[in-house]
């Protein structure tokens, strides 16, 4: 959401007044448990909250310089494709198969396997329904014919915890995301925190960051002429990031 120019002084302003340290103390509130790489969750990054990307961003510019350029364009293509190619995968993600930025990955990413069978499904069928109705606004509104393969429910991760009392319980879910907006206050306006304005996948926080928000404008553009068999638009923007740093 913050263009780049001014990510930096909010990113002092979030270390000055302790923000990561309580980020991470709610993160440690959490059962950590095994990844099996499947990458299921990792072809829907989940929404993340504004101090959740700076800290991500933060780690991204300390400990991965090298990573940033491919990042940063692998987002830019996510930004414009996203939900149209439902195979991509998050930019976070290494061609091995791991999470670049798992030390601080967001909450979403954590939560993932952690949660009661029946609790996933719940959040996951209100996630197709919201995909269906943005698919029958894209189709009426735009004439833009989304893949069915994007109203395809993702499977239940279960990480073989072994028993239920290690699980996340959804009145915590509820409390966690209650906690992450509480913080993302002390750093923006609180009416667009509770308007939920700070809340988006990383790679859209980012490429929001690097190309602009003036782009959003542009997404379904460069969205409907890849879907028509032209990568010309979004080479463009992808253009427009080559040698970005952060
Ligand atoms: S941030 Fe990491 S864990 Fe989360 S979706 Fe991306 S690659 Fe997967």
């Amino acid at each position: 959401m913050l263009p780049i120019g001014e990510i930096y002084s909010v990113l002092v302003y979030a270390e000055n007044r302790g923000f990561f340290a309580d980020l991470e103390k709610l993160y440690e509130g959490l059962p950590e448990k095994e990844c099996t790489g499947c990458n299921v969750c990792c072809q829907n990054p989940p929404d993340a909250s504004l101090l959740e990307y700076l800290y991500a961003f933060r780690y991204c510019r300390e400990a991965l310089p090298e990573q940033q350029a491919g990042i940063i364009k692998r987002a830019v293509e996510y930004f414009f494709l996203e939900p149209a190619v439902p195979e991509q995968m998050c930019p976070f993600r290494s061609a091995e198969n791991e999470c670049l930025i798992s030390p601080v990955r967001p909450l979403g990413c954590r939560l993932f396997g952690l949660l009661k069978e029946g609790d996933y499904e719940k959040l996951e069928k209100e996630r197709v329904e919201k995909l269906k109705a943005l698919a029958e606004f894209l189709r009426t509104e735009h004439g833009i014919e989304l893949p069915h393969a994007v109203l395809a429910s993702r499977p239940y991760c279960d990480r073989s915890l072994g028993n239920d009392t290690a699980r996340v319980r959804m009145e915590q879910v509820d409390e966690y995301r209650m906690r992450l907006l509480m913080l993302d206050t002390g750093l923006v306006n609180p009416e667009l925190v509770f308007r939920r304005r700070t809340l988006c996948p990383l790679p859209v926080h980012l490429a929001i960051s690097v190309l602009n928000a003036g782009v959003r404008a542009k997404r379904l553009d460069v969205m409907r002429a890849f879907l028509a068999g032209s990568r010309e638009p979004l080479d463009k923007y992808v253009g427009r990031v080559a040698g970005c740093r952060l």
